[in-house]
């Protein structure tokens, strides 16, 4: 992902990744001014829409087993 701090254009982002559902949740983190967004599915979102599909997804039982290796943060 080629990401760039919209506020002061720095290029060396802490990405966490949550995977929600079957939705790919990115917290994408500045380390040089603390900005901080999300996106969903590769698309910035907002934080009350990452909440609301949480709440959604636990509340639809969707605990379901993927294959999906989970990944270090480095
Ligand atoms: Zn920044």
């Amino acid at each position: 992902m080629d990401a760039l701090c919209p506020v002061c254009r720095e290029k060396e982002l802490v990405i966490i990744e949550l995977g929600v559902g079957d939705h790919e949740v990115v917290l994408v983190s500045c380390a040089a001014c603390g900005s901080r967004w999300w996106r969903r599915d590769g698309f910035e979102t907002q934080v009350a829409e990452v909440v609301e599909l949480a709440m959604t997804t636990a509340r639809s039982g969707g605990r379901r087993k993927s294959g999906r290796p989970t990944k270090t943060a480095s």
